[in-house]
């Protein structure tokens, strides 16, 4: 039993699913997109949770995600993968390593599954550019946001009183996972999202511009 309200996030995930029954998730396996999953698979969802395993990431992530496709059975987990290897491309163009290995792979898939909504873990209070984030936005596909006015510490409160098993580097500082190339733990009062593509003026990837929500 949940000690902070998810009323709301249950309820825009099963109107979610009412009207679009070809709802997919994403995720980066972050503690909002642990959360997400296991709020929303109480509230009905058994479609497809997406991940792009983009051949960087830490090996606690790879294996955190066969945790969690163990323990949710319910749903179907998809992981995609980039076409071509990139190296070090990171060091000299990681825009263009973004766009080839993470982008690209779930732009190609939503354009052949053309999903009406993705239903994502993004908070207000995750970063400064998603202060304007509502919980739904209308686009093709439609971005439904259900955790859009969490804090990090109902996140945490949520994980511990379910009991949910978090990313093993969480506790390490590292709030938002990414490649272990671009990312790294941050200190107590620091944005969340500040340890991703350090030194590379950006938080982003391009990811969430690319589909048109922000
Ligand atoms: S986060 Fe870094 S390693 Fe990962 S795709 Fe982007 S540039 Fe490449």
């Amino acid at each position: 039993m949940s000690g902070i309200d998810t009323s709301e996030a249950e309820e825009i995930i099963r109107w979610s699913l009412a009207k679009y029954d070809d709802a997919i998730m994403t995720t980066g396996l972050n503690l909002s997109g642990t959360v997400l999953l296991d709020i929303a698979s109480k509230a009905g969802f058994t479609g497809k949770l997406i991940f792009v395993d983009t051949g960087y990431h830490f090996p606690e992530t790879l294996h955190f995600w066969q945790d969690l496709e163990a323990k949710y059975d319910c749903v179907s987990f998809v992981k995609l993968s980039p076409k071509t290897e990139t190296g070090f491309l990171f060091e000299t163009d990681p825009v263009k390593c973004c766009q080839i290995n993470k982008i690209a792979p779930l732009d190609e898939y939503l354009s052949i599954t053309k999903p009406s909504a993705l239903i994502n873990a993004r908070t207000r209070e995750s970063a400064r550019g998603r202060f304007g984030l509502h919980l739904v936005e209308d686009g093709s596909p439609a971005h439904i946001n259900p955790l859009v006015s969490f804090s990090r510490l109902d996140l945490e409160e949520y994980a511990k009183t379910n009991h949910l098993k978090v990313h093993p580097l969480y506790v390490s500082g590292f709030l938002s996972m990414g490649c272990w190339p671009c990312t790294k733990a941050v200190r107590p009062g620091d944005d969340q999202r500040s340890g991703r593509f350090f030194g590379q003026g950006r938080t982003e990837c391009g990811l969430w511009g690319t589909l048109g929500s922000q």
